[in-house]
């Protein structure tokens, strides 16, 4: 009887031993189970602020590109001038992307073909509707990079066409359609201009009128479009013989001016003389005919022949009105003798 009781309690023990080593083990696997979630937890947070910096730096990316484009459009657009756009869109490129290079060209084909055999630069063409206005040729700018580039291409190309579009409007104001010389109004702006400047700085300044001889013998024998081709082709040689720095306008019908900044008389006469025979010259083609034009001229130079615009241009027009009187095609000067 001792015994089996003996036997009962050793039994009960090892059964509470083994009950309490469970209940252990299952606390200990709950504990485990608890930490492996807390770790889970943790990552997910660390994973949340990565993504969180990520996301900043990607907002901070993209405002600084909004304010560069916002900078650079700002500039650019108080610009009318292509090279100046150009300068102000390089500007920006190189703090934002220093290593790109990157060059502007004018409409070239020929160069262009250059630059395609050499395969490293990228051309990104400025276009407007009907044509091609030029190139903006690149390199060296990293895949990440790309796109922060393109949009600012994009921009200067905006920027490009609107200043071509405005040039366009400012040149058709100021250029005559037909003979492509600047209009009356035009000249005498410039011309007043120009007479002002002579008298502050006491430079020199002459005008040349020039009239076409007989033209209306043209208009009658050929018709007014024949006509209108021989006036075209006039105002071609008087660009051709004249400098980047004069002016040439249509006065009226046939008649042209030319100003011609710091140029004494002989200077003028010089001039005057290569518009005529240069037009004397030419055998103008216009439709089935060749015709041969000549020019009179008169010349008056600043201060002599005049101290102000218009009274410079009423003494060129009576040279001219003598070189007419004197038998046309010919050069004369206001206020100096004239030799037969
Ligand atoms: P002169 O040697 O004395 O200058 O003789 P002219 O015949 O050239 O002179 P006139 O002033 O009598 O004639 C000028 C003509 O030019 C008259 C006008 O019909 C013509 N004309 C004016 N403007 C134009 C134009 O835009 N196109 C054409 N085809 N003719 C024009
Ligand atoms: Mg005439
Ligand atoms: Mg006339």
């Amino acid at each position: 009887m001792h015994i089996v009781m003996i036997f009962i309690a050793f039994v009960l023990v090892v059964a509470v031993y083994y009950l309490a080593k469970i209940v252990v083990l299952q606390q200990e696997q709950k504990a485990d189970e608890d930490v492996l979630k807390a770790k889970n937890v943790y990552q997910e947070i660390i994973n949340q602020k990565d993504r969180a910096i990520k996301e900043k730096l990607r907002l901070e990316k993209e405002a600084s590109q909004i304010f560069t484009l916002y900078e650079m459009t700002r500039d650019i657009n108080k610009s009318f001038d292509e090279a100046q756009a150009f300068s102000i869109f390089r500007r920006k490129v190189r703090e934002n992307i220093p290593n790109a290079e990157f060059e502007f060209m004018d409409v070239s084909v020929e160069k262009l073909k250059e630059i395609r055999v050499d395969k490293e630069w990228t051309v990104f063409p400025l276009r407007n509707k009907d044509h091609k206005l030029g190139y903006l040729i690149y390199k060296g700018v990293a895949p990440e990079d790309k796109e922060n580039f393109l949009i600012l291409c994009h921009q200067f190309a905006l920027s490009f066409r609107r200043i071509k579009l405005y040039r366009d409007v400012e040149s058709l104001a100021t250029t005559d359609s037909l003979t492509h010389v600047h209009t009356r109004r035009y000249f005498m702006d410039r011309f007043k201009e120009e007479v002002e400047r002579a008298g502050l700085r006491k430079s020199q300044l002459s005008v040349v009128m020039l009239d076409v001889d007989h033209f209306k013998n043209f208009n009658d024998q050929y018709g007014h479009l024949t006509g209108d081709r021989i006036l075209k082709r006039i105002g071609q040689i008087i660009k051709e013989n004249i400098r980047e720095i004069d002016i040439a306008g249509r006065y009226g019908g046939e008649e042209f001016c030319v100003a011609l900044p710091e140029t004494d008389l002989d200077g003028a006469v010089l001039a005057a003389e290569r518009i005529r025979l240069a037009a004397q010259e030419a055998v103008i083609q216009a439709y089935d005919h060749n015709i041969k034009a000549t020019l009179s001229l008169g010349v008056a130079t600043f201060p002599n022949g005049g101290r102000q615009a218009e009274e410079l241009l009423d003494n060129a027009d009576w040279a001219l009105y003598r070189a007419k009187a004197l038998g046309r095609n010919r050069t004369i000067v206001f206020g100096r003798p004239i030799t037969p």
